[in-house]
């Protein structure tokens, strides 16, 4: 290739360090259709209400075995397979089952890859979490809504009849974000019956705060995929650790995708410890459901809408002031999370359920909040 040269007229700066020009390559139509996506992750030195994490630390049990982590320790590339069967134990299935991920985000991204091409549909109930929409619009897939009615319920009879025969993934969050509703057993079971021929995918992030779960089905189920992960209430996020369980000759089809690598060890060194400090985890999860009770109550006593929730946040409806009261609530030391451009939640903010003394503060911002809005309400 030519070397390039220099141009004479362009000042110093530019010559001692050329820019090379654009490469003229176009990634795939599809990825050129993709929409952006930039979640808030910046500045969140307040209390974290905004991305549904577990609001305090993890198990002290994981820190001790992170601080045992030797430099030596690190230089080895992570073995999965003995963290798999003890995961596989703790949730009664076989370690064939099981294939723990870099996140349910790579379980969502793995899970496409393997199954979704040209004239295939993802059946995706909306609202719902953002990553189904941007991991299918990368595939060559139909991306099929069927949004949810003004009360957020999950639509099941609609999305009965939506399922075609070119129906090939059906995607459920449930508990469901940023809704909080729920599928119930028999409406999944019935879904799965129906769609023999596609992946029903049971996204089960917030188990842990409803205690209801198709888990059990795996293997029965022939096409029953469920998606655990470590950030919510086990308090990962930054691990970046989930699962996807399966019957296994679905997951053998998955282990040719998924990266044999992507798991990394400090995430597999942490998750024993999570798993066996089960006392740690049910002190956090019941303290946060009582938080949401005593939250929800003060949500009524304030007259805001909201919608009732299965997880660790909530739903509520600010109406078109929604961008300020994130922005009062920011001020006051409280993250929240506008969630007004999703589908069928005009006005809506979502508010992540931390501990009960997080939750008093956030309710004494709540109110300051509003009061400020309604005092700019008379004014105006
Ligand atoms: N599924 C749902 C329903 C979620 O809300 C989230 C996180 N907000 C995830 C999956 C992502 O989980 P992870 O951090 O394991 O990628």
């Amino acid at each position: 290739m030519p070397e390039r040269k220099l141009d004479a007229e362009a000042p110093s700066r530019s010559t001692s360090n050329p820019k090379p020009a654009p490469p003229q390559v176009a990634p795939r139509a599809r990825v050129q259709a993709m929409k952006e996506y930039h979640p808030p992750l910046g500045s969140r030195d307040a209390l974290r209400l905004d991305f549904n994490e577990n609001t305090l630390a993890c198990s002290p049990k994981v820190r001790e075995v992170l601080g045992s982590i030797s430099a030596g320790d690190l230089t080895r590339y992570p073995e999965r397979e003995p963290i798999e069967a003890i995961v596989a134990a703790h949730l009664d299935l076989a370690p064939e089952q099981v294939a723990l991920t870099n996140g349910v985000d790579e379980a969502i991204h793995v899970l496409f890859e393997t199954f979704l091409e040209s004239g295939d549909e993802l059946l995706l109930p909306v609202p719902t979490y953002t990553m189904y929409e941007v991991y299918a619009s990368a595939t060559d897939a139909k991306i099929v809504t069927v949004q949810s009615a003004a009360d957020l319920q999950f639509p099941f009879e609609r999305l009965l009849a939506s399922v075609t025969a070119q129906t090939k993934v059906i995607a459920i969050a449930n508990p469901n974000s940023p809704s909080g509703s729920i599928a119930t057993r028999a409406q999944l079971l019935q879904l799965a019956r129906v769609a023999p021929h596609a992946i029903l995918l049971v996204d089960e992030a917030y188990f842990h705060f409803y205690g209801e779960t198709v888990i059990d089905l795996v293997g029965q189920i022939s096409n029953l995929i469920v998606a655990r992960t470590f950030s919510k209430a086990y308090g990962l996020a930054g691990l970046r650790l989930g699962l996807l369980a399966g019957s296994v000759d679905l997951m053998r089809w998955i282990r040719r995708v998924l990266s044999p690598y992507s798991v990394n060890s400090l995430a597999l060194a942490c998750l024993p410890p999570a798993l066996d400090d089960s006392a740690y985890l049910e002190w956090y999860v019941n303290d946060v459901r009582a938080a949401r009770t005593e939250f929800e109550a003060i949500l009524d006593q304030e007259k805001i809408r909201r919608w009732p929730s299965h997880a660790n946040f909530v739903l509520v409806d600010i109406g078109p002031k929604h961008a300020e009261f994130v922005q009062h609530m920011r001020a006051a030391g409280v993250l929240v999370r506008d969630r007004s451009s999703d589908p069928g939640c005009d006005g809506c903010v979502r508010i992540t359920i931390g501990t009960r003394q997080q939750m008093r503060q956030a309710a004494t911002a709540l109110r300051q909040t509003i009061a400020v809005l309604q005092a700019g309400s008379k004014s105006e």
